[in-house]
């Protein structure tokens, strides 16, 4: 079975996943971004995420949860 990737790179400094034409990452506004992650989180509501509280995330969206730098 072949696995796709998903098309998203991640920020390096906040864990955000992006689309890879994303040249500044909307949550906190590094340049950095790796193609290798694993794992995503989807915070939509990060008063009540336990998850988000965790990884540090302040804005809902996809993130990953281990980045490779
Ligand atoms: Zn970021």
């Amino acid at each position: 079975m072949r696995r796709r990737r998903a098309p998203l790179k991640a920020c390096i400094r906040c864990k955000a996943l992006s689309p890879p034409y994303t040249q500044v990452c909307p949550n906190c506004g590094s340049r950095d971004f790796s193609e290798e992650w694993e794992g995503m989180v989807i915070i939509f509501d990060i008063e009540k995420s336990e998850v988000a509280k965790k990884l540090n995330i302040s804005q809902p969206g996809r993130y990953a949860i281990k980045v490779r730098a």
